[in-house]
């Protein structure tokens, strides 16, 4: 089985987005041991779609398709293919109704064009979208396999994996079940975990190991292929204990785990509740909190202590301390962490002070940072951090490594 993946969008060929969504179907076909040879990017362009997939007929016998399924002038794909292969496009029911209800739902006026994302290629099976509009398809035509998938990855993936991965299971004829499990960690590059575990990712087949990093973390899928989900678990676990020997102590999340669910989840389990006191974080460590459903029970509130005098006169921090420590310092990062613990009266105080960058700030490099976490039974602890990034990155990564030293 010879694949070939088109990725369709103007954005693409313009440099404004990247193909993320080649990577991982890539990724995914090679774990059921179906071979990619080319990956193509087109723009919204039907003449050169068309061009393109003639092309692809002549040298694969699966193409995979993303982007173009929307409601827009731009989005051809279907057309395209349906013209190309001479099937029609006939409007799919189900798909309709779901349309239909998402416009009453959310009070808005149905158009035409909305109408279009319903409409399928003849005798294809539709992939069901749980999470945009736009149904996927899979079709075969002259013993040549098309599956067509939307191109927002937050409705592709989910797509690939619950609609499109079980259709090529079932058409490879294979009975085996494949089961993905995430490991999620931070703190550490993916250079430097996959030099750690180079000898199990090398030596492993059954589950294979693929690392994938993203903006901030770094995460290792692990895919276990067996006859049943129970023995393709059961793979899984010694494999896993192997990497939790070697790199443990970064791991902080499975599947779905991010690093602030996982702090909502402690908080919740353990009755605790948090304030915080930013600096160059300015709010990125509450608003990342915030994005969890549920959290008001837990967080009470922070305060934006930019400069100096914000600290002393909204946290009554001794002006000798400042002087004497400097802002930027764990004694600085303390007294934020246990003032705003008092002034909120929460179990656990954060402080977070550093410098963002690009420059160097009284005396210290950009990128150093303090995190001071005042915890239940005056318990205090202080890390400093020498990140790297932008100005912008190593402020979001303050707020995330102090989530991530709450959560370890
Ligand atoms: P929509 O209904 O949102 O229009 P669509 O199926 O028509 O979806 P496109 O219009 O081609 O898809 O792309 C929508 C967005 O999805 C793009 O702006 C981009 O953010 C993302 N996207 C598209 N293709 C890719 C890709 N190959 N890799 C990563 N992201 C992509
Ligand atoms: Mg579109």
């Amino acid at each position: 089985m010879k694949a070939e993946i088109i990725a369709v969008g103007s954005e693409l060929l313009l440099g404004q987005i990247t193909n993320t969504n080649a990577k991982f179907i890539s990724a995914r076909l090679a774990d059921i041991g179906i071979d990619v040879h080319y990956q193509t990017v087109v723009g919204d362009n039907p003449h050169r779609l068309k061009q393109t997939i003639e092309i692809a007929n002549e040298r694969a016998d699966m193409i995979i398709f993303t982007g173009g399924l929307g409601p827009t002038k731009d989005d051809l794909t279907k057309e395209t293919i349906a013209n190309l292969l001479d099937t029609p496009l006939v409007s799919h029911d189900a798909a309709l109704v779901s349309i239909e209800a998402y416009f009453t739902r959310t009070g808005r006026k149905m158009t035409e064009n909305n109408k279009k994302q319903a409409l399928v290629l003849h005798n294809s099976t539709v992939l069901e979208n749980h999470h945009g509009m736009a149904p996927g398809m899979a079709l075969e035509k002259s013993g040549r396999h098309y599956i067509l998938l939307p191109g927002p990855p937050h409705e592709m993936q989910p797509m690939f994996e619950h609609e499109a991965l079980p259709y090529l299971l079932r058409m490879l004829g294979k009975k085996e079940v494949i089961v993905s499990r995430i490991l999620n960690f931070y703190g550490i590059g993916e250079a430097d975990l996959e030099f750690r575990l180079q000898s199990i990712i090398e030596q492993q087949s059954n589950p294979t190991i693929a690392p994938l990093a993203s903006a901030d973390a770094v995460t290792l899928r692990l895919t276990a292929k067996a006859e049943t989900r129970e023995e393709a678990e059961r793979l899984i676990v010694p494999v896993e204990a192997e990497i939790r020997a070697y790199v443990g102590e970064y791991l902080f999340g499975i599947n779905d785990d991010t690093l602030s669910s996982k702090t909502a989840k402690l908080l919740h389990e353990q009755n605790l509740t948090i304030a915080a006191a930013e600096s160059l974080t300015a709010g990125l460590f509450t608003s990342e909190l915030a994005s969890e459903p549920g959290i008001s029970t837990a967080l009470k509130g922070g305060v934006i202590v930019y400069d100096e005098k914000a600290k002393i006169e909204q946290l009554a921090i001794p002006a000798s301390l400042l002087q004497q420590y400097g802002v930027v310092s764990a004694e600085c990062a303390t007294a934020l962490a246990v003032h705003v613990k008092q002034k909120f009266k929460s179990s656990i105080g954060v402080g977070l002070t550093g410098v963002a960058g690009p420059g160097a700030h009284g005396g210290e490099e950009a990128g150093t940072v303090w995190i001071g976490l005042a915890l239940p039974d005056e318990k205090v602890e202080t890390y400093r951090l020498q990140l790297s990034g932008s100005r912008n990155t190593n402020r979001l990564r303050t707020a995330r490594f102090a989530l991530y030293y709450l959560i370890k």
